[in-house]
């Protein structure tokens, strides 16, 4: 997708902190964070948003999570973490390349709203 962001920031066109990165997936600090540790997860093909997957092209939603599980050891975040995905403007997504934000280092409350 030659206007996504996150496409560009997975090509390298637009930098990024680099947490982790594999054949299918990239994870970087989020500009804007919003706890101590808030990583975006993203696959390396473009999915706009929740909606869209499917069996094409859920292994990369797979791996998403398996990266998560791998940056969650690297960090020692054995306090625990929340995966988030906002899918849709009504949720708050703002960048319509499908991520999950890693977010840690704080108690969260429940239920988020
Ligand atoms: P959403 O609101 O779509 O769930 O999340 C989008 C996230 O992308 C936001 O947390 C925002 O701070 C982050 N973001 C937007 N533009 C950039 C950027 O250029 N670089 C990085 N690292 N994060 C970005
Ligand atoms: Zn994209």
């Amino acid at each position: 997708m030659e206007d996504c962001l996150f496409c560009k920031i997975i090509k390298g066109e637009i930098p990024s902190s680099k947490v982790f990165e594999n054949e299918y997936v990239y994870a970087f600090n989020d500009i804007n964070p919003v706890a101590p540790v808030h990583i975006l997860v993203i696959p390396k093909e473009h999915i706009c948003c929740a909606d869209k997957v499917d069996e094409k092209n859920s292994i990369y939603i797979a791996k998403v999570f398996e990266a998560i599980s791998q940056i969650a050891k690297n960090l020692d975040l054995k306090e625990g973490y929340r995966i988030v995905n906002n899918c849709g403007e009504n949720a708050g997504q703002t960048v319509f390349h499908m991520h999950f934000h890693l977010i840690a280092g704080t108690n969260f409350g429940w239920p988020p709203c």
